[in-house]
């Protein structure tokens, strides 16, 4: 019997683990769930995988659960050292680190320095600090699973001997593929005036609302670059992105003999969830198999960067190394925030964290007060300019 915690289980992935979870209730036993404010839904969630802990974000929230799970006996916190309790207690095993953004770096932490099987979807928290995070998944001997599609992908197509021996694997190329996101053929002019709904509405994968307006301003495949230099200790040459429109390739790697290995199937995050928990087992996620016989013509071509500026900002930070990254995701997150609240327009998204990349120094990422230093700079620099150009 495996025992879970997930963090951020009322998000998009906290969701779909559930669904795989319900599957297989022989093989696995939720330890505890987390949520920030939905607290009815978590309260449905308790009622029907009877967790021994469930955390939200504030007292009041605490309070509300208590009140909405009388007469369970769901031990209810609330706060980061409750998150980073549940990620490291001796009572799981697996931790899913599926809360969005910097918040989930702490419980992700303590579930590395513990140990724990991690199944990675937040991949803010490695981009902000890479270095310190494989360091401690290291020393600690936890196990770190991709959840990202992609990563998942590069994780199947590579071979098992690749942590092992990186060199010795014959790896040529990570193709890192894209969507495109909604605005991959929109008239580039029109992009300042889209709104947070036209941006969220993701062709191909249903998500939560940050991440979907990553996707569509392609900081998400930014991100994603830096996710799989840190995973899988490739330079930033190493790392290309493709669009591929369909999804229906996942990622591919290519091999110094000419082979291109990759992984397919419909897009739908059960199935990696399903990979990593059972890993290297499988077991059933719901997902339909892929109808290769249905399926239209796949597409490939190379990224338009002048469309998406903010995969250059990325590659940009990840090759000035140090605490560059923290810096770009911290921008990101108030940019895309202030988006959503419709108090900036879309393309002011790459120009704030162009700003703040431009006009703030990064350091060395030597331990996780700095990277906390930088993103706590980056966000109140983010905020400023943010400000001067809000609507409202
Ligand atoms: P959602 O917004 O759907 O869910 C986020 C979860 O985190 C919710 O449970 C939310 O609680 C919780 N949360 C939000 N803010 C905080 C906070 N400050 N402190 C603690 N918990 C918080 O996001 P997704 O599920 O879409 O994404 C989760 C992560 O997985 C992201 O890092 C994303 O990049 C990554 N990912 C997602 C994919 C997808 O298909 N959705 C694909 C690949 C990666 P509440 O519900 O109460 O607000
Ligand atoms: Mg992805």
């Amino acid at each position: 019997m495996q025992r879970i915690t997930i963090l951020g289980a009322t998000g998009s992935i906290g969701v779909s683990t559930l669904d795989v979870l319900a599957r297989h209730p022989e093989q696995y036993q939720v330890y505890a769930l987390s949520a920030h404010s939905r607290v009815a839904e978590l309260a449905v969630q308790c009622r029907q995988f009877r967790p021994q802990r469930a955390v939200v974000g504030t007292p009041e929230a605490a309070a509300e659960l208590t009140r909405l799970l009388a007469g369970l006996p769901v031990d209810v916190s609330y706060g980061e050292a409750a998150l980073c309790e549940i990620a490291a207690s001796p009572d799981t095993d697996t931790v899913m680190a599926a809360i969005v953004g910097a918040a989930g770096l702490a419980p992700t932490l303590a579930a590395a320095r513990t140990g724990k099987k991690i199944l990675l979807a937040n991949k803010e928290a490695l981009v902000m600090s890479g270095q310190l995070f494989m360091d401690a998944v290291r020393e600690h001997k936890a196990t770190l699973l991709p959840i990202d599609s992609e990563h998942n992908a590069i994780f199947q197509s590579l071979p098992a001997h690749y942590g092992r021996a990186p060199e010795a694997a014959g790896v040529a190329k990570i193709l890192l593929t894209a969507s495109g996101g909604p605005f991959l053929n929109r008239a580039v002019e029109t992009l300042e005036s889209v709104t947070p709904a036209e941006a969220c509405k993701h062709p191909n994968w249903s998500m939560g609302r940050k991440i979907s307006v990553d996707s569509a301003t392609m900081m998400n495949k930014g991100l994603e670059v830096i996710e799989a230099h840190w995973l899988f200790g490739a330079p930033a040459d190493q790392i290309e992105v493709v669009i591929h429109p369909q999804s229906v390739i996942h990622s591919m790697v290519s091999y110094v003999d000419g082979s291109v290995l990759a992984q397919l199937g419909n897009p739908d995050m059960r199935t990696p969830i399903a990979h990593a928990l059972a890993y290297p087992e499988r077991i059933a996620s719901g997902v339909a198999q892929l109808d290769l016989t249905s399926m239209s013509a796949l597409h490939f071509h190379q990224p338009d960067y002048a469309r998406f500026p903010c995969l250059a900002l990325a590659f940009d930070a990840l090759r000035a190394g140090g605490t560059a990254p923290a810096l770009l995701n911290a921008a990101n997150e108030i940019a895309v925030e202030a988006f959503l609240e419709e108090r900036i327009g879309f393309r002011d998204i790459d120009r704030v964290v162009r700003r703040v990349m431009d006009e703030n120094e990064h350091g060395a990422a030597s331990d996780i007060a700095a990277v906390m230093a930088q993103d706590a700079r980056a966000r109140a620099a983010a905020s400023g300019i943010v400000a001067t150009i809000a609507r409202n």
